[in-house]
């Protein structure tokens, strides 16, 4: 049998047993390389060697774990009167070590739940080295894409943004969250609530978004990058990616953002993100009507003023920039 009809024949299959629509359970391997990469695009600089985490108090009990680059992975932890709940379990077993590292130094509660925002390995990859004993929640797509993926696949389609250095996984094991939820779950940490929503297709099908009802402080993963970005629509249905930022604003509207990736921001962003994708939207509907060809359209786009990009990050934005115009241009006559 050929590689690509077992793999075929497998998606059958767990399709039959995975009641979730077609994107959900894609693999990471799969939705990975879209066969577009606009001139100019850059991978994501995700390569954890070297990688500090910064701890950040962000209130009684709230924590940010900031990485000293630019855009590799953030995470955090929240702790209550009771336990702590880790956000994200970061790229590798080091990178996870650091996490409990800055737990212990904090507090000697136990940490009973870890959250994956989603189901690429930078925020799952982590997950093995945790206590048996801490339960991990995720999205139930989240779940569905690790279970018919393998390190192995992650890793591969990972590579451009480790520069090709593959033994940044060496040792990772799959550990596949313990629990599922499909539109939100929350949990009283002893005098702490924490809840974790997922608001519709984002940059990845399974994007979620850990929120402080309280303190209205958000960790929005790979949703909302940081200060001075704009978001990135990897996975297409740039419409719908704009419907689950409008929610993000309208039901949660949280004041502070801990971003998965680039430096905090606030509810500033998320309306800049609102108003980009709309743009973006009608910008390709303009150019599909008056006839422009998709790459004269895309390839040699910048961004607007408008939209603040933090210098650092505009290569970057600009092939994320480029790469939104040719989705939006594709999607231009559905509505999906
Ligand atoms: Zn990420």
């Amino acid at each position: 049998m050929s590689k690509f009809f077992a793999r075929s024949l497998l998606f059958c299959l767990i399709g039959l047993y995975f009641p979730a629509t077609a994107d959900q359970v894609m693999p990471n391997a799969v939705i990975a390389n879209p066969p577009m990469r606009p001139a100019g695009f850059l991978p994501p600089p995700l390569n954890p060697t070297g990688i500090t985490l910064e701890r950040r108090k962000l209130g009684e009990g709230i924590y940010a774990l900031m990485s000293n680059t630019d855009f590799a992975d953030n995470s955090g932890f929240v702790v209550g009167e009771e336990a702590v709940l880790v956000i994200d379990s970061h790229f590798n077993g080091d990178m996870a070590q650091q996490i409990i590292d800055l737990v212990r130094d904090t507090t000697a509660l136990p940490i009973k739940y870890l959250v994956n925002t989603n189901a690429f390995g930078d925020h799952t990859f982590g997950n093995y080295i945790f206590p048996q004993e801490t339960k991990i929640v995720a999205f139930r797509g989240t779940i569905d894409a690790l279970r018919i993926s393998t390190v192995e696949g992650i890793a591969n389609t990972m590579a451009r943004t480790v520069d090709g250095d593959l033994s940044v996984f060496d040792g990772v094991e799959l550990r596949i969250p313990d629990q599922g939820f499909e539109q939100s779950w929350s949990v009283d940490l002893g005098g702490k609530i924490v809840q974790v929503h997922w608001l519709g297709t984002g940059m990845s099908p399974n994007d979620s978004v850990v929120f402080l009802p309280k303190e209205r402080i958000a960790w929005t993963a790979n949703l909302v990058f940081g200060e001075g970005s704009i978001p990135w629509a990897r996975s297409g249905n740039i419409n719908q990616y704009k419907k689950t930022i409008t929610a993000l604003r309208s039901k949660l509207d949280p004041v502070l953002i801990v971003p998965g990736h680039g430096e905090i921001t606030s509810n500033e962003r998320v309306e800049i993100y609102e108003s980009y994708l709309s743009d973006v939207i009608e910008l390709a509907k303009q150019a599909k009507a008056n006839e422009v060809a998709i790459i004269s359209f895309s390839d040699s786009a910048e961004i607007d003023a408008r939209y603040k990009i933090n210098p650092n990050l505009m290569a970057l934005m600009t092939g994320f920039h480029r790469w939104n115009l040719r989705v939006a241009y594709g999607e231009a006559d559905t509505d999906r």
